[in-house]
């Protein structure tokens, strides 16, 4: 799969990717159809792309990771509809597993380290989740460190995972989460592409930048990002930094979502 580090790669003349530049202005940080509108796609992961090469930035990779967080809410906010059965209070959903990409992790890390009970909490937690293998998660559920009061004290920061979890069905949920009882969630209209979009547009950018685009469980990944200095400038510079922390096993390299990474990055690639 290219990479823009690649000498080889074919590449446009800078005519040509001023004017694909320009015309991404229409679709950059705004809602649109994820299943009807490439073009959009293409604009948002370019974007993403040359935010994690803008090395003037040091926190870029954070910088990424809001961008999609704020991305995907826009896209939901258009994109899906009643019946939703969240509501604040309601937490059922934040004692599964959950995992996300390592920009997502330094951006929650940047303002959970702020707060030193969630930071405890944290730490704990972590230890928790290294003793439970994934496949138990859900009978030996751990409550989110970062939930206070039933609500998500870190709202703005949460990562992909959480904010696409809506739910039409408060019975379901508490059949499945709460009473651990065989069901299927029912998910909000159309919630389930727009987050495999954003992961794939997510995933194409870091891997056109030579980074790591696996999703790691966020408990331990964030007690790593807390826990060593400078995580981001050195993950961003290429160190193994979260390497003892487990990849989700839903996240391998025989993903469905692959495939499309494979070929956005290379329709990305030459316009860079
Ligand atoms: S980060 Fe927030 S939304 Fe996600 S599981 Fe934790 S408390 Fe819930």
């Amino acid at each position: 799969m290219a990479t823009l580090s690649d000498p080889a790669r074919p590449r446009l003349t800078a005519a040509q990717r001023r004017e694909i530049l320009k015309e991404d202005e229409a679709w950059v940080g705004k809602a649109f159809n994820v299943q009807a509108n490439p073009r959009a796609i293409q604009a948002n992961t370019r974007y993403l792309t040359m935010l994690l090469l803008d090395t003037a930035l040091p926190h870029r990779a954070s910088q990424a990771a809001s961008f999609a967080e704020q991305l995907l809410d826009t896209i939901m906010s258009e994109h899906t509809g009643p019946p939703i059965a969240c509501a604040k209070g309601c937490s059922h959903c934040c004692t599964t597993y959950v995992s996300a990409t390592i920009p997502e992790i330094l951006n929650l890390a940047n303002s959970v380290r702020r707060t030193i009970l969630r930071r405890e909490r944290v730490m704990a937690a972590a230890v928790q989740c290294g003793a439970t293998p994934q496949v138990q998660r859900e009978a030996r559920r751990v409550i989110c460190p970062i939930l206070e009061n039933h609500a998500c004290s870190e709202y703005a920061h949460r990562p992909v995972s959480c904010r696409y979890l809506l739910s039409k069905s408060l019975e379901v949920c508490v059949k499945m989460l709460q009473r651990n009882e065989p069901a299927e969630f029912q998910f909000a209209d159309n919630v389930v592409a727009m987050r495999s979009f954003v992961i794939i547009m997510m995933k194409t950018a870091l891997h056109l930048c030579g980074l790591p685009g696996q999703h790691y469980e966020l408990n331990q990944a964030l007690a790593v990002a807390m826990a060593t200095e400078d995580a981001e400038a050195r993950w961003l510079a290429g160190e193994p930094v979260f390497a003892a922390v487990p990849v989700d096993s839903n996240d391998q390299d025989t993903s469905p979502l692959k495939g499309m990474v494979h070929h956005l990055a290379g329709v990305i690639a030459p316009t860079i």
